[in-house]
């Protein structure tokens, strides 16, 4: 996989649904030297058009990695200095407990539960953050009610071209779409709008401006999955190191069936490897795109993801990088609609 120190910078930067401005800034550098145009909404997104040549049958084409990730916000402080927070985002209380958090300040906190994490059913109401305060004057030296924290997880290297760490979600997506601009000569024939989100891990809300602004002929998130090919509580075909996935559905969005096979296409048309994506649970910013403006064709391109939404989340090196491949093809693609 090409620049693998710029993915692990991604995954280091912190940025909540909501407090997006550390990773924007650090795409914004990326991205400057080759983009067309460059405009950041009011709500936060930004977007990064690169020109095509135009010709029969071009497209506007715009793409959609999230740069949010989730986390939780303080809604009180304790007498005891200990602090209670609420959910952005979905959290799997379990898989926070015992982890190390960080708030956009640098200070640091461990995840406990009060009771067992089992009798806590998910309920992240239940949780606490210890940051170490002896009291409450004393942890509102630090934080205050409204701060927002996310998970602490280094990047590591596993077995088998594997590489773990926290965000993933959906890092992974905004590297891709930076590569795949780099990569982007202007002498594609369709209008390529590379656009990198906000808050999509409350529920999608950032696409949906853009989308509205842009008017797309097609609308492409790129995002992580999860995958099913390890013992976990997920079921379906989505493998690890199988190949970049092609969304097929999800709850939230059916990819529209030309913008797919023109996927499967390129995919064999440069020996990219690629798997069929479907998934039951969850959803992407496909969603929103396909609900904008009069409708619009969807389409996902998706990473596997083992242990999705937590500090430890697992990706496939070769996958990413066929990712960026099916980024760059579906760009250059001339479609029969
Ligand atoms: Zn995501």
């Amino acid at each position: 996989m090409r620049n693998e120190a710029l993915l692990k910078k991604l995954t280091q930067a912190q940025g909540i649904a909501g407090y997006e401005k550390e990773v924007r800034d650090l795409i914004l550098e990326e991205v400057k030297p080759y983009a067309d145009e460059i405009l950041i909404d009011a709500i936060g997104s930004l977007i990064v058009k690169k020109n095509g040549t135009g010709g029969p049958n071009s497209k506007k084409i715009m793409f959609a990695a999230h740069m949010d990730e989730i986390g939780f916000m303080v809604k009180k402080i304790e007498p005891d200095g200990m602090l209670r927070v609420c959910n952005i985002g979905w959290n799997w209380a379990a898989s926070a407990y015992n982890g190390r958090i960080r708030f956009r300040n640098g200070v640091n906190g461990v995840v406990g539960c009060r009771g067992t994490i089992e009798d806590a059913h998910n309920d992240v109401g239940k949780l606490y953050i210890d940051i170490g305060a002896r009291s409450k004057e004393d942890a509102e030296n630090y934080v205050k009610v409204g701060s927002v924290c996310g998970y602490y997880g280094e990047y590591l290297e596993l077995q088998n071209g594997l590489i773990c760490s926290k965000t993933f979600d959906d890092r992974v997506g905004c590297f891709q779409l930076i590569e795949a601009l780099r990569e982007n000569d202007g002498t594609y024939p369709n209008d390529i709008y590379y656009v990198f989100t906000v808050q999509e891990e409350v529920g999608c809300r950032g696409s949906k401006p853009t989308a509205e602004r842009i008017r797309p002929d097609i609308g492409i998130a790129v995002d992580i999955t999860p995958a099913h090919d390890y013992p976990c509580d997920l079921e379906g075909s989505n493998t690890v190191g199988k190949g970049i996935g092609i969304k097929y559905a999800d709850p939230s969005v059916i990819c529209d069936e030309e913008v797919v096979s023109a996927m499967e296409a390129c995919c064999k048309a440069e020996d990219i490897p690629f798997q069929p994506e479907v998934i039951d649970k969850g959803g992407c910013d496909a969603s929103s795109m396909n609900l904008s403006g009069f409708g619009v064709r969807a389409g996902g391109i998706s990473v596997v993801t083992r242990y999705p939404h937590c500090q430890s989340s697992v990706v496939s090196k070769d996958d990413v990088e066929a990712g960026i491949r099916l980024c760059t093809a579906i760009s250059k693609y001339t479609f029969s609609f």
